[in-house]
């Protein structure tokens, strides 16, 4: 993260709180067992959040990157913030760090993981794996899921159960963030091992509104999914309204998220299918129409498209798979429950079929506009504000 970055992200953010926009409303506090959550949205899709404890009135800053809309709200509730807690690097969850401490007037503590050399980190601050940390009484544990960056971290807000977690972009609600560190196996270890025991009831605060996007893709994989069909047609309900759709839970996740649902046999066919009827239609290249008859077709088009780049990583992913590390040893799994490799391929395919996605929805967009899709017609009444639920 580049001093440079930092000062260009600031001034947008002083840019969009002039002009007064907020990407979402219908914001309501998520109360918890020992403490209370606070989205706050920013810049186009963005949302930094405040935990509040309880007991104390001592408070956390979750990704603070719009430090002046944090400072005020701190303010204005008469809250002690006592700490920042950064996800990652990126200028959109870390470039307000300094700022807010100069703002708080230095006393708060920064937590974030070292592989991510956050701007701002305290002495005694750089977490681990396993850590937990405490706000007033409220207890928050570190997960490390490197995927998105290396040092990425999910916070982990500890109750009876696990009430809450901090997802920044490493499960943004119903899909996950770019993989920029890491590869499909890695996010298979996040999703399915690292953060396997997040209970189904833990609500899922997330770096963006980036839900209503996630689910159409999620929908286009499997258009015979209930809950899918539903959660989307809530979803586009609530921004046809602007509506907030922060936050999820786990078990929206586990049912929705395509990358969640790798697990599940019947939807693993049915991408494999998507994927095979992809990769037909990306063979009707203009060039193949002039291959002449004397040249190997077959030999010639591999060597200008390459192999298949899904199954060429993949057997890359299987040798280091094959190493069995620890994180496959803990998995005690049905006999028909997809295995790991199966799971990871799964997530591959799903990588793929998302950048050709994007594809066709820019070629569709040029030419008189973006699909247009029917579940998004006005609802006649405003959502019920609170968690997203499949179970309408
Ligand atoms: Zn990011």
């Amino acid at each position: 993260m580049t001093r440079l970055g930092r000062w260009l992200h600031l001034r947008s953010v002083r840019d969009a709180r002039e002009k007064k926009y907020v990407h979402s409303r219908g914001i309501r506090p998520s109360s918890l067992s020992t403490s209370t959550i606070l989205p706050i949205p920013f810049l186009g899709d963005n949302y930094t959040y405040l935990l509040i404890d309880h007991a104390t009135r001592e408070a956390a800053a979750i990704d603070p990157a719009d430090p002046y809309a944090v400072h005020e709200l701190a303010t204005q509730l008469r809250v002690d913030l006592v700490a920042i807690l950064t996800t990652h690097k990126h200028h959109d969850h870390a470039g307000g760090n300094l700022k807010l401490q100069k703002l708080r007037g230095g006393r708060l503590r920064v937590y974030g993981h070292a592989r991510d050399r956050i701007p701002g980190v305290t002495r005694g601050c750089v977490v681990k794996p396993g850590d937990v940390l405490r706000v007033g009484e409220t207890e928050v544990g570190v997960i490390h899921v490197p995927c998105h960056t290396d040092g990425h971290v999910v916070y982990c807000v500890m109750g009876a159960e696990a009430d809450a977690v901090f997802t920044g972009d490493a499960i943004i609600n119903g899909g996950v963030g770019a993989f920029f560190h890491g590869d499909a196996k890695d996010c298979y270890d996040n999703l399915h091992v690292r953060l396997k025991r997040v209970p189904d009831a833990a609500l899922v605060f997330s770096g963006h509104e980036y839900m209503l996007m996630n689910l159409r893709f999620s929908h286009w994989l499997d258009e015979s999914d209930e809950n899918v069909a539903t959660a989307l047609r809530e979803v586009a309900t609530r921004r046809h309204h602007s509506f907030t759709t922060q936050p999820s839970s786990m078990a929206v996740e586990r049912r929705v998220n395509p990358f969640f649902r790798v697990k599940e046999r019947a939807f693993l066919g049915k991408i494999e299918e998507l994927y095979v009827a992809m990769r037909r239609s990306a063979r009707k290249k203009w060039y193949r129409r002039y291959v002449p008859d004397w040249l190997d077709r077959s030999a010639f088009i591999a060597a200008v498209e390459g192999p298949d780049r899904r199954d060429a990583e993949m057997g890359k992913l299987a040798r280091k798979i094959g190493g069995t590390g620890p994180d496959f040893a803990d998995i005690s799994r049905d006999p028909d429950e997809p295995s790991a490799i199966e799971c990871v391929k799964g997530i591959k395919t799903c990588q793929e079929l998302i950048q050709y996605r994007h594809a066709i929805d820019q070629a569709t967009a040029g030419e008189g506009g973006a699909e247009v899709d029917e579940d998004e017609s006005p609802a006649a009444e405003a959502p019920e504000p609170g968690p997203v639920r499949v179970d309408a």
